[in-house]
C-alpha cells in the first residue's frame, strides 16, 4: 500500500505548486500567485496612510552589506552566496571536462559581489544609512523581496526561496516599539478576517552553535521576537506565518543609521511569509479558492 498523500503531494497534484526535484524550490501557479497578491493588497491597505515609501528588492544584496548584517556570524548554515566562473580559457576546458566526467567542476567558481538576501529588510538599512540623518518622523517603509535560506524540507512551508512582505519602522525606541505593538494587533485582525486559527507567541531565531543557543535564550527573555503561529503541516507543530521583530539599535549601529540627534536609530519590522500565508489558506479552506468561505473571499477579492 502506498503512503497517504502529504499536503505537499496534494499541492503538486492540484497544480498549485510545481516540483523541481529540489526540496523547497517550487514553481507557483497563477492561482497561488493570485492569492499572494490579494494578501499583499490586504496588508498594504492597512498601512497605506502610515508609510513614507515602498520598495521591492531583487533576491540578492551586496556582499559587504550582507557581512555587516552579521548573518554569517549568526546563521551561516542558512546563508547563500552567488558564485560565478572566474577562470581563463584553460580553466574553461577543465570545467567542461570535469562536467563531462561527472567530477567536481566548481574549482573556479568564485564569489561575486552578490549574496542571496536572507531577510527582506536587510537591503533597506544601507540605503537609509547613505541618506544621512533621519528626519524627525523617522522612516516607515513597505517592502518585498524574495529570500533564500538553505533549509531544504519536505514541509511545503519551509522553502529555500520564498517571499517576505515587510513593514519596517526606523526611528526612536518609542516609535519602533509602538509600531510593533500596532502590527501585532493588526496581525490578529488579519488572521480573523482570513478565518485562520492563530496564536501569537514569543520566539527566537536559530542562532548557530553553542554560543548561539545563549543568544536565542536572551532574545526570548527580552521578547525581541514574536510569531503568528498557524497549524499548517501534517503531524507538526504550528508554523510561523508572520513575525514581529524589534532589533533595538543593533542595525542602527551596524549600518550607521542615525536619528536627527545623532544617536543610533532603533529598528523594528513585521514580516509576512507570503507563501506560508497562502499555504495556510489552502490548508484550512481547501485547494479550490472558489469554495473558500464568503468572508475570506470578500477580504481578499472584495
Ligand atoms: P521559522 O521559525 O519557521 O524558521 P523564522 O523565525 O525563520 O521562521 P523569520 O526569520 O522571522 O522566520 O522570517 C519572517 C517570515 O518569513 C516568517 O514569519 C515566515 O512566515 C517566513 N519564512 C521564514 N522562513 C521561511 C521558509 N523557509 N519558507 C517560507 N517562509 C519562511
Ligand atoms: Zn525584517
Ligand atoms: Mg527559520
Amino acid at each position: 500500500m502506498s503512503a497517504p498523500a502529504t499536503f505537499l503531494d496534494k499541492l503538486f497534484d492540484q497544480g498549485l505548486l510545481y516540483d523541481s526535484g529540489v526540496d523547497g524550490l517550487y514553481g507557483r501557479s497563477a492561482v497561488f500567485e493570485d492569492v499572494i497578491s490579494r494578501f499583499e493588497q490586504l496588508a498594504l491597505n492597512l498601512g497605506k496612510d502610515e508609510i513614507s515609501e515602498a520598495m521591492v528588492f531583487p533576491p540578492g544584496m551586496p556582499v559587504p552589506d550582507f557581512k555587516t548584517s552579521g548573518y554569517m556570524k549568526n546563521f551561516p548554515q542558512l546563508a547563500g552566496t552567488v558564485h560565478s566562473f572566474c577562470g581563463n580559457d584553460h580553466d574553461h576546458m577543465g570545467l567542461i571536462q570535469c562536467m563531462a566526467a561527472g567530477e567536481d567542476w566548481t574549482a573556479n567558481q568564485k564569489i561575486t559581489d552578490i549574496a542571496l538576501t536572507p531577510a527582506a529588510c536587510y537591503p533597506l538599512y544601507p540605503i537609509l544609512a547613505r541618506r544621512g540623518k533621519l528626519p524627525e518622523e523617522g522612516a516607515y517603509v513597505a517592502l518585498q523581496s524574495y529570500c533564500f535560506r538553505h533549509e531544504p524540507s519536505k514541509e511545503p512551508t519551509r522553502m529555500q526561496m520564498f517571499r517576505q512582505r515587510e513593514y519596517v519602522r526606523v526611528g526612536t525606541q518609542e516609535q519602533t516599539i509602538a509600531f510593533r505593538e500596532t502590527w501585532k494587533q493588526r496581525g490578529v485582525e488579519i488572521m480573523e478576517l482570513l478565518q485562520l486559527p492563530h496564536e501569537v507567541d514569543v520566539a527566537n531565531d536559530p542562532f548557530f552553535g553553542r554560543a548561539g543557543r545563549m543568544m536565542g535564550v536572551s532574545q526570548r527573555e527580552q521578547e525581541l521576537k514574536f510569531e503568528m503561529l498557524v497549524p499548517v503541516n501534517d503531524g507538526a507543530g504550528p508554523t510561523a506565518c508572520m513575525s514581529f521583530n524589534y532589533h533595538m539599535d543593533n542595525f542602527g549601529k551596524a549600518w550607521g543609521i542615525t536619528l536627527a540627534d545623532g544617536t543610533p536609530a532603533h529598528t523594528a519590522c513585521v514580516g509576512f511569509g507570503l507563501e506560508r500565508l497562502a499555504l495556510a489558506l489552502f490548508r484550512h479552506h481547501g485547494l479550490d479558492t472558489a469554495q473558500w468561505p464568503e468572508g475570506v473571499r470578500k477580504a481578499l477579492w472584495g
